[in-house]
């Protein structure tokens, strides 16, 4: 019989290099594989999965939408998608909510939504609007995001691509206001870069950028697409510094690891530039997305898992750097969103990632040779601990192998 495994290989495009482990089953922080065996998710599905798996609450508000009314469509009003606007717009502090799917659509929204601004409210000339993202940045997939990367490979053999875009250095705030012109419409910025390695700005940069934007009459708009809904301690990470974006992009954990659910979030004169016919998506606020998005946002606060991650994730982080490992270089992040970067000449994080599945932690590498470690913010102390025994055991032995003592390198699989 051909493996599932296989399956994908014969079938599959190959935009993906998988892990080799087939998983069957989910619950809480853990997962199972086709051959019984538990393993400790430590990435939580690129931080799409902060409730847990197959969080009860969550099938429960999944299922019973299901089986009251599905996909409808935008063509009718529905009694889910406005109960849902209204709670991310009082829990985010912004005036009107926008749903879509995925994450790159709400970034998609965002964009066209900062260009119409930009011109029906700033008075930019007609297709002269610019938008400033940063180096190293990650807003998702699609031909006008992938042009705005810094990452070769996402935008290789994609092109052409859209214009109006300008990328500057992440974490310089100097650079943002010489880069401001009086074109600019927006700056896109992840408050926390996740893909780019869990890099973590200089404090005060987010803040800094805000009163330039401000100044400018140019829209800060954050991705909170992966730092949001309590990741890094806070609902929002621009809460550290106080920030109330202009525009916000929510999505991965907005769907309780169930659905694809987002949103575009925005200041009232900002989202009043669509008009009927302007923008609009097939499956985007749909009832069942509505359900769990609404659920998921209030088991976030209801069961305390904002405070969760402020409280584990300086525990993990911690206990992190005791290992005091000499192939890590450093340990940062905010909350349940750490880094743990590797000597490129001694490790890497997609060794490191291998080995620790075999010892029953599932994890894998980022930008810049980084291992993320992004669990459910359901996790406890207790399964921190034995995380951290793990990887301390993982680094020592891929230690002894540098050291000539231990057993290669696993190969890739
Ligand atoms: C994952 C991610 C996206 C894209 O989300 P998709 O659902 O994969 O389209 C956008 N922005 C940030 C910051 C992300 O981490």
């Amino acid at each position: 019989m051909t493996s599932p495994i296989e399956l994908e290989e014969i079938y599959g495009a190959a935009n993906y290099e998988p892990l080799p482990v087939v998983l069957v089953r989910g619950e809480g922080v853990y997962l199972w594989d086709d051959e019984g065996r538990r393993y400790l998710d430590m990435m939580g599905a690129y931080s799409a999965v902060s409730h847990g798996h197959c969080h009860p609450r969550l099938v429960r508000a999944l299922t019973e939408q299901a089986a009251r009314l599905g996909v409808v469509s935008r063509a009718f009003y529905t009694d889910s998608l406005g109960p849902f606007l209204k709670r991310a717009c009082e829990l985010t502090g912004l005036d009107a909510a926008l749903p879509m799917n995925t994450g790159a659509e709400a970034v998609e929204t965002a964009l066209k939504a900062a260009r119409k601004w930009a011109y029906a409210v700033k008075g930019v000339a007609p297709g002269k609007a610019e938008i400033i993202a940063c180096d190293g940045n990650f807003h998702g997939r699609t031909i006008a995001i992938v042009g705005m990367s810094s990452h070769d490979q996402y935008k290789d053999g994609f092109g052409p691509f859209p214009q109006g875009f300008r990328r500057i250095p992440f974490g310089d705030a100097e650079a943002l206001e010489a880069a401001i012109t009086p074109h600019t419409a927006a700056f896109l910025v992840e408050p926390i870069q996740g893909e780019g390695g869990i890099v973590v700005p200089p404090y005060g940069y987010l803040a800094a950028c805000a009163e330039l934007c401000r100044r400018h009459d140019v829209l800060l708009i954050c991705d909170e697409v992966q730092s949001g809904l309590g990741r890094t301690g806070k609902l929002l990470a621009c809460e550290h510094e106080g920030v109330r974006p202009d525009g916000l992009t929510l999505g991965k954990a907005l769907g309780g690891g169930l659905v694809p659910v987002s949103l575009f979030l925005a200041r009232r004169d900002v989202m009043d530039v669509f008009t009927p016919g302007d923008h609009g998506s097939t499956f985007g606020g749909n009832p069942i997305a509505c359900a769990v998005g609404l659920e998921a946002l209030d088991s976030l606060i209801d069961e305390g898992l904002i405070e969760a991650a402020a409280e584990l994730g300086p525990y993990l982080a911690d206990g992190l750097r005791a290992l005091g490992s000499p192939l890590v270089s450093d340990i940062r992040g905010r909350g349940l969103f750490i880094g743990m970067e590797l000597y490129p000449e001694m490790a890497t994080a997609a060794d490191v990632c291998r080995r620790l599945m075999a010892s029953g932690i599932l994890t894998r590498e980022t930008n810049r040779n980084v291992v993320r470690f992004a669990p459910p913010l359901v996790i406890t102390r207790e399964e921190i601990d034995r995380a951290v025994d793990r990887i301390g055991q993982t680094l020592g032995e891929m230690g002894e192998v540098l050291a000539g003592r231990g057993t290669p390198a696993l190969a890739p699989a």
